[in-house]
Order: C-alpha cells, then structure tokens, then sequence
C-alpha cells in the first residue's frame, strides 16, 4: 500500500517536472565528488587503525582482562614486547573457517533464496518486495525485505540446538572469538576490493557511480551506491543487514552461555544488555523496510566503511559489553539495573518514535496526525542527475521541532544505557557511546552538509526553524 503510494507521489512529481520545465542546475547531493585533505587523512587514519582498534580491544579482553591501560604500560614499560602480545593470540583455525563459511552461506540462502512470509501473518509489518528512496540518478530500487524471517529462523534454529540437538555448544561464538575475527577481517576486506573492482568495470548501475580519483577515497566510501550481482542480491542491505546484525543477538546469547558455563549463572547486567541490545536489533528487523530510506541505503556508496564495518567493526565492537561481562560478571544492584532499563527504554521510544514521525510523515507526504495534530512543515525541492526536479518536505512539528536529529538523541541514551550496566569498573565498555556519540555527531554533520547542498535556501528556512541538532537549546 505505502509502496504504491510513494510510486504515485514519484511518478506525480516527475509529471510536475514536464509541466514546470524550470531549468535549475543539478544539484550535488550525493557522496563528495572532492576530497579535501582532511577528509583524506581522517580515512587514511581509519584504514590504517580502525583493525588495530577491534584486534586491541579484544586482546585486551583475552589477555588483560579487559584492561585498556594495562596492554599499553607493558608495552611503554618494556616489560613486554608486541610479539609475546602476537605470539599469544590465537590464530585462525580451519575450525572457525568453516563455521564463518556456514554462517554467511546461510545467511546469503536466507536472504536471496526465500522470499518473505512474514508479512503474510503479522499484522504491521511490512516486508517482501519493496523499493527504495530515488537515488541521485533517479533509479527506484527493488528490495525483497526478509530480514526479520531471517532472523527468526537462525534463533530458533539457535535456540533448538542449544535447547535438543546439541550439535554445537552456545559458548561456540564466545570460544572462536579472535579466529573468526581473522574470516571476518577476510571477508570484509575481500567485499570492498570486490565492490571497488566492480565499480570500475562492471557496475550495476553507471550513472550512480562516483568516481574522485583518489583510489583511497573510493576505496573507502565505494564507488558504486547499489551495487547487486543479479537483480536481487543488494550488497548494501545484504552486509548492513545479515551477516553482522543478525549475529549480534547470537554473539550476546553466546557470550551469556560463557557467563552460565563459568559462573553457573547469568548477571543481571548480562540479561540487560541482551535484552536492550536485543529490541534494537529486533526494532531493525520489524522496520526494515524503514531502513530503506536511511542514510546507509539512501546515501551512502558501498566501500571499505560498509563492508569491512558491518562484518567487522559492528559485529566485535558494539557487543563490547557482553564480552566484558564474561570477564567482569557485574551484579548490579536493583537501583542500578531499573535505572539502566528505564533510561535504555527511554531512549528506544524517543528512537523510534522520531524515527516512526518521519516516515509516517514521508509515507503519506504530510497527510497524516503527529501528536494528534496535522504536521508542520516546509515544502522543499531538489534535482537528481537527469535534471528531474523533485518536490519534498522537511517536517518542524514533532520530534523533528525539538532538535534535526532527535532520533539520534534517543539512539545515544539506549547506547549510554548498555554501556552503564556493566558498572563502573572499566573504561572498555563505554567505548560504544563514546564511538557512537562522535559517528552519529558526524553524520549528523555529513547529513545536513549533504541536505544544505540538496535543498539550498529551503535547508537554511528549516534550520532557522528548528536551531538546533541533538539536544534542544543546546547543540
Ligand atoms: P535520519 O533517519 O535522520 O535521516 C536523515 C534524512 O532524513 C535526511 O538526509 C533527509 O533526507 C531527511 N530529513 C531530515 N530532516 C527531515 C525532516 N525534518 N523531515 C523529513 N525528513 C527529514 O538519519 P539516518 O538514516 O542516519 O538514521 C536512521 C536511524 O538509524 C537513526 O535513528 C540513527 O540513530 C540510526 N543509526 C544507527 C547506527 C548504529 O550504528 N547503531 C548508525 C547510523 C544510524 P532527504 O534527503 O530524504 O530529505
């Protein structure tokens, strides 16, 4: 319904087009076509450092008890050299070769070869095929949308393993941890090559590839926006969505049979975070078809930061606090635990709810109630490639007249949440907010650079009339 929808409002404004026949010059609204030198040295900085971050916050927790300091003093202090620290990581296995071939198999046959039943008897949700947001060429992607059925699948398929067959332990992830980081590492660095590769001589899509010359820009941001082998096998939702986020739950489950196996229980901080984490991922699932219209599908190219960061960076960096709970087996006290339930849930609901305002309000192009009134708005147009303008609308009432990015707001407080059930002990675990408070701080930035150079004056008309980004009256 809301798909036959949307191709009426596209096909209605490319109409509006022809008939206007108002000549304005394309817009630059996709990825960068120059790249300044910070820009280049903040990717040199990532392709350089981001693998030796994941490898030395999981050594950390293998060889230091999840001591961030501790590593670092050795090393300053002589007392130990970067080979004892090498010599005593586990390297990769054919054992976690094969569980890593299975893993993505699977997840390729649950994504390309059954098609969604989900939607066929849950009320709400939307999945099966599904197009995309125009893209800067003016191409409307198709989708089949079977995330959540993928899902579901692998964790009861989990579940009866753990619970009847018992063909492999639940600790299996937590006890492969570093040797799957070396097939994660594989796979990650193999897709982007390949995705750079394919940029050059056999993209799907020509005109939605950007090219800036400088190899290691391209090689980072992507060249190609969707590139597919077939007509379904999207690389974008297929790394964004499969491999590391349907993992996430697992790798938290796997991480709390570890705390059951060597403590013969499981915390409280270890059930909170599992269930938090859990309603996030489970919310992405229920809303994939949402996802489309995010920035990582809309905007972004597929590179190294895509496809190296969701089978690297997500799946060992944003389940830091289950890991650290194995080493740290962290009781909180009742106080505490309702504390983080409340704020983590706090922030889910003001997450998604922004996150729900504006699709709805994007859905039914304005006719539609946010709080129990008509929604406010400022009307907007852009140009895509071919020189088609397009109408839009940025919403000011709502969640979306509190701050630009109230969604992210909501986002930061669940990550805070996740990062204070595992006490105050360690630095380690509040890694997550601090990382995700600077990437959604930069994309907050990146998106309104990118919308200021979509809309023009009409951004700056809604940025007078909602002043601030995150935090109302503040930033
Ligand atoms: P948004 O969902 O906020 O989308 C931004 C886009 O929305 C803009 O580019 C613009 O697109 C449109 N827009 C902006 N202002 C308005 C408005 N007032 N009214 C209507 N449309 C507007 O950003 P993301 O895609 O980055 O994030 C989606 C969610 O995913 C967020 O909640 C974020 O917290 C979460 N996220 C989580 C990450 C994680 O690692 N856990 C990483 C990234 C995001 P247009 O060009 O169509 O106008």
């Amino acid at each position: 319904m809301a798909t036959h929808q949307e191709r009426k409002l596209v096909e209605g404004r490319k109409h509006q087009n022809m008939q206007n026949d108002i000549n304005v010059s394309q817009g630059q609204w996709g990825r960068a076509w120059e790249v300044d030198w910070f820009s280049l040295a903040s990717i040199l900085f990532l392709l350089i450092f981001a693998p030796l971050i994941v490898y030395y916050f999981i050594m950390s927790c293998a060889q230091y008890q999840c001591s961030l300091t501790d590593p670092l003093l050795d090393l300053l202090t002589g007392s130990k050299h970067l080979s004892d620290i090498w010599n005593r990581t586990p390297m990769l296995t054919y054992r976690a070769a094969v569980i890593y071939f299975l893993w993505v198999t699977f997840q390729v046959v649950l994504y390309v070869f059954i098609p969604d039943f989900c939607h066929k008897f849950l009320p709400g949700y939307v999945g099966g095929v599904q197009e995309g947001a125009v893209t800067p060429a003016g191409v409307v992607n198709k989708y089949e949308i079977n995330g959540l059925q993928a899902w579901i699948i692998t964790h009861v398929l989990w579940f009866a393993n753990a619970s009847c067959f018992h063909f492999f332990s639940p600790t299996i992830i937590f006890d492969n941890w570093i040797p799957l980081l070396w097939c994660a590492n594989i796979l990650g660095y193999a897709v982007s090559t390949f995705a750079m590769i394919k940029g050059y001589f056999f993209p799907t899509n020509a005109k939605d590839c950007k090219f800036t010359g400088n190899f290691f820009y391209d090689y980072m941001m992507g060249i190609e926006f969707n590139p597919r082998i077939g007509k379904w096998f999207d690389f974008k939702l297929f790394f964004n969505g499969r491999p590391g986020i349907v993992a996430w739950t697992l790798i938290n489950l796997s991480f709390a049979a570890k705390q059951q196996e060597l403590y013969s229980e499981v915390t409280n901080s270890m059930i909170l975070v599992n269930v938090l984490q859990g309603i996030y991922v489970l919310d992405f699932f229920w809303n994939e078809a949402w996802y489309l219209k995010t920035i990582d599908i809309c905007h972004d190219h597929f590179g190294w930061y895509l496809g190296w960061g969701d089978c690297v960076w997500l799946p060992y960096l944003y389940t830091l606090q289950g890991l650290y709970l194995v080493y740290h087996p962290v009781q909180l006290c009742t106080a505490h635990a309702i504390g983080v339930l409340i704020l983590g849930l706090l922030g889910y609901y003001i997450f998604r709810t922004t996150n729900h305002q504006k699709d709805l309000f994007r859905r039914t192009n304005g006719s539609c109630r946010i709080w129990g009134k008509k929604p406010e708005y400022i009307e907007c147009s852009y140009m895509s490639v071919d020189g088609t303008k397009y109408y839009s609308k940025l919403m000011t009432s709502g969640f979306w007249g509190w701050a630009r990015h109230f969604n992210y707001t909501g986002d930061l407080m669940g990550s805070l949440a996740y990062c204070l059930a595992c006490g105050f002990e360690h630095i380690l675990p509040y890694f997550y907010i601090v990382y995700m408070t600077i990437l959604l701080t930069h994309r907050c930035i990146r998106d309104e650079h990118r919308c200021s150079s979509k809309y023009g004056k009409e951004w700056k008309r809604y940025t007078a009339a909602v002043p601030h980004r995150l935090l109302p009256g503040i930033f």
